[in-house]
Parts: structure tokens; sequence; C-alpha cells
């Protein structure tokens, strides 16, 4: 049937919250807010240009949705926005892929609608091998992985096509727009970011260079170049995602395999583009609604380092720097993944970082060490999230990088990302240590590691924690007190 015809109030009635229970217990997301919604709901236009395509020479494609307990309300807006802003030539079918949800219904019921076909996994499988088993099941030229609560916008579909109608290796997303998970509203992001990460290796949002920003003014309907996906949303020539090997199998749930598509691509020759023409909704949330079978922490690290392993080659040591803890979670057999890379003739992870992500500083270029600053067992330096001309004291560390991540280099600084330690009231006793732009000039910011002491160069003060409660690390004159013993976990120290 047409959606039109399907019975909206009565799927979404079926599992309406009951009366009392919380709003965001099952979904982590305002669900009485998703529910009130119409399924063909109008959501503003959020593009900064318009473009018009010829349709008739575009590639079809199969839309590929896993999802695992999502929401009825969510789960249908997805479904109906892709069927009513995209040209109806160019949607083959929609693949749900049901992850072993709890109600089999939520599926089962909408493959009612037109187009939509319905797997279901007899077992949990995560979402890699969901969308694997939607890819191979899929019979248009192009795969589209969409998460389960987002909307499409208004010809979103058309450049993602066109992109890769003129090369097959171009792995495109549209521009994530916001849908807020409180009220739903939708709100559009902005055309200025593209996907990075730190050697955390978690995705982050990295805002473009005012250069690139002028640069890209001019002429804003060309695709940006994004070192990483965010990973739910992008659309691949189907022979050319079997081809690359797919995603990796034995990544488990969530996580992950966003880092290790991203790598293979480029490396393997592709291309991650983000098509700012193109515009697409998607809840973002704070927590994950569901469970984790092998515990979040884990099964995340796990896939890290299978990706980190396989791509990274010695690069993958900062990772394992800035979360050392990643160490101790075994990966499995990477072997056939390794397979993959050799046979398409991957690039290694330095071509990446020199031609793909230049802007991800490389701690070893110039470092000495690197890591995080250790004193005794668990006591680590850390920024306490201060910036520009604050102070850094400890914390209980938690081998994760961010705040305590720090290098010291040729230039004898120690650095934070931008930031260099500075005696902050000159070169004297009870001197505060302050973060301050790096200057290789400046006789303020230059350490020697004397065995494990901090020393400010040519003076007789050392890095100092013991008056860390109220000012801060501090300068006091070198001793052999415990306050004074520093260790960075990498490097030459
Ligand atoms: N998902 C799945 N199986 C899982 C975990 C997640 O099919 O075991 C689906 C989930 O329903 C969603 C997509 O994978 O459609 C991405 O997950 P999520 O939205 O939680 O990730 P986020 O967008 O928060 O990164
Ligand atoms: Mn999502």
């Amino acid at each position: 049937i047409p959606w039109r015809d399907f019975d909206e109030v009565g799927y979404i009635g079926a599992t309406a919250l009951r009366h009392g229970e919380d709003k965001y217990k099952r979904n982590k997301f305002n669900q009485q807010a998703s529910d009130h919604l119409k399924c063909d709901r109008s959501i503003p236009d959020t593009r900064n240009s318009l473009q018009t395509w010829d349709v008739s020479r575009l590639p079809a494609t199969s839309v590929i949705v896993t999802y695992h307990n999502e929401a009825r309300s969510t789960l249908l807006r997805t479904v109906v926005s892709v069927l009513t802003k995209s040209p109806p030539s160019l949607i083959q079918d929609i693949i749900l892929v049901d992850d072993f949800s709890d109600n089999a219904e939520d599926g089962q019921l909408l493959a009612k609608i037109e187009k939509v076909r319905v797997l279901r996994n007899n077992q949990r499988e995560g979402l890699m091998r969901s969308r694997i088993k939607g890819a191979d099941a899929a019979t248009a030229p192009v795969l589209t992985f969409l998460d389960s609560h987002v909307e499409c916008n208004k010809h979103w579909l058309e450049p993602l096509l066109e992109r890769i109608a003129d090369d097959r290796t171009a792995v495109v997303s549209p521009i994530i727009d916001v849908i807020n998970m409180d009220n739903f509203e939708y709100v559009g992001a902005s055309a200025d970011l593209r996907g990075g990460f730190d050697w955390n290796l978690v995705f982050k949002w990295d805002y473009m260079t005012a250069e690139e920003r002028r640069r890209r003014s001019s002429n804003p309907i060309v695709p940006i170049a994004t070192p990483m996906i965010a990973g739910g949303l992008f659309s691949m020539d189907k022979s050319y995602f079997n081809q690359l090997g797919k995603y990796d199998t034995a990544m488990d749930v969530w996580g992950g395999e966003n880092l290790e598509i991203s790598f293979r691509v480029w490396q393997c020759g592709g291309r991650l583009e983000i098509i700012p023409c193109s515009r697409v909704g998607h809840v973002f949330r704070k927590q994950h609604p569901y469970t984790f079978p092998g515990g979040s922490g884990n099964v995340f690290t796990r896939n890290t380092r299978r990706a980190a392993e396989v791509w990274m080659d010695d690069y993958k040591e900062y990772y394992y720097a800035a979360v050392p803890s990643a160490r101790m979670v075994p990966f499995g057999d990477i072997e056939d993944r390794l397979e993959i890379r050799r046979r398409n003739q991957c690039k290694p992870f330095s071509w990446y970082l020199e031609n793909v992500y230049p802007e991800l500083r490389v701690p070893g270029k110039e470092a000495v060490s690197f890591g995080s600053i250790k004193q005794g067992n668990g006591q680590c330096i850390d920024t306490l999230g201060h910036v520009l001309n604050g102070n850094v004291g400890l914390y209980e560390c938690h081998d994760a990088g961010g705040n305590q991540e720090f290098s010291m280099n040729k230039e004898m600084q120690i650095r934070h990302q931008e930031l260099c330690f500075t005696a902050g009231e000159g070169s004297r006793e009870g001197s505060v240590v302050k973060l301050m732009h790096c200057d290789v000039n400046n006789i303020l910011q230059k350490f020697e590691q004397n065995k494990s002491q901090l020393r400010l160069f040519k003076s007789m003060y050392c890095l100092d924690s013991s008056h860390e409660q109220e000012t801060g690390i501090v300068l006091s004159k070198c001793n052999h007190s415990r306050t004074q013993q520093w260790r960075f976990t990498m490097g030459e120290s």
C-alpha cells in the first residue's frame, strides 16, 4: 500500500507511552515529542544554495536502515521522508534490517508500505553485520545507509547520486542537520564542518579554517573532502562497497566502523565527501538506548583497535599513548582485513596523514615524549578544562587523552594542543604554571627532563604539585620530594 494509506495512528498508538512513564526511558530521546508529530511533517529547507539535476541519468539506490528497538514514530518518519523527498524512480527499495528488536511487528507492519522490505536477524548482530545483510539483499547499483531516526530533506538524494555517477569511488554523506532530542525541532547544521578525530580515535567535528571558508563561499556547492565520516548516513556504489571489503564483520554493536571505512576508502584510492546541497536531519542523543552485549567500553575499544591495527601502521602507537587502557582489550584475528588491504594495494597511513588529514598534529614529529604526565600511581597533570591563561592541576589518570594529553618537543616545550606550559610570574619560587600560546623564543616555556624532574631551563626550579590544591602546579626549588616526580607515559622519559 502507498504510505498514505498506512495506519499511522494505530501503528504508533500501539507502543504509546504509558501513563506516567518516563518519556526518555525507552529511546533516550523524548518519545512523546516524536509520537505527536505527523509522519510527513514539514521541515525547513536548510540548503544554502540550490541546484537542479537531470534525474534520468542518475542511478537508483537501495536505502538500508538497520535498527534495534527504534521508536515506531521515528522509524516511520525515516521511511516516509525517503518516499516523499526522493524522486520515486531513484528509490529501488527501502530495506529495513531489524537487528533482533524486542517486537518484530515494529518492522513487519511497515513491510506493507510500498517499496519497504524487512529482514530480521534472529540474534543481535550489531549495526555492521546488519548493514552488510541489507547491502547483500540490495538490488540497486548504489547503497544508501541511513540511521533509523532521520528525516530526509528536499532533494537530499539527487546530489549524492550525481556525485557517485561521476565517480564510483566517491563515498558521499549529506550535511547532517540536527533534530533536537527534546522537542524534535529541525535545525540546520553548519556547512563549515567536516569529520575528524584526535589520537583517542573518537569522531569529532572540525571547523574549516577561515581561509577555506573564504574559498568555499564563492563556490558553496563543491563537495567537502572529509577525513572521516560520521558513519550513519552515506551513499556508496554497491560494487565498490563489495570490492573494498564491505565492513569488518568481527565488529559488534556500534562504533569504530566509521573510522575503519574512512581509513579504508581513503587509503585504498577512494574519496570521502560531504555534499553540501544534500541535507538529512538526525536525532543526536547523549546516550545509547540499547544494551551493549560485552560492555560498551570494551566493544567500542575492540572495534577501534581492529581499525587501528589494520590501517594505522606504526601510528597506532599514538592511539595507545592517548588511550593506554586499550592495550588490555583483545581485538581478535584481523588477517582477512589485512588481506583486503593487500589486495587493493592500499596506501600507508602516513599518506593519509599527509594528504587527507594534515591538520591532525602528529606528536612524534617534534616530540621527545608524549602521552600523559604521571605522578606516582594514579595522578596525572590535567588541564581541568582550562584554556588560554589557565593553570593546570592534578587529576586521577583516566588514560583517555583529552585534558591529560601532553607532549614535550625538541624546543623543550611542554605542549597541550596549541598551548604551552609557561612559568606565569617568571622564574621564581611559587610561580604558577600557565597555559599560554607557544613561542619558541620564550625562555619561560623551556623545560628539561632531569631524571624524573621537569626543570625550567637554566633555573633551579622544578614543576611541583605540593600547592596543587590552592594554585595548581607551580615551580618550586628542585628537590627530591615526591611532588616533583613526573613521568611521560610514552617516549624517552
Ligand atoms: N543499531 C543496530 N544494532 C545495534 C546498535 C545500533 O542496528 O546493535 C542501529 C541503531 O538503531 C541506529 C544505527 O544503528 O539506527 C546507529 O546507532 P545510533 O543511532 O545509536 O548511533 P549514533 O547515531 O548515536 O552514533
Ligand atoms: Mn543515530
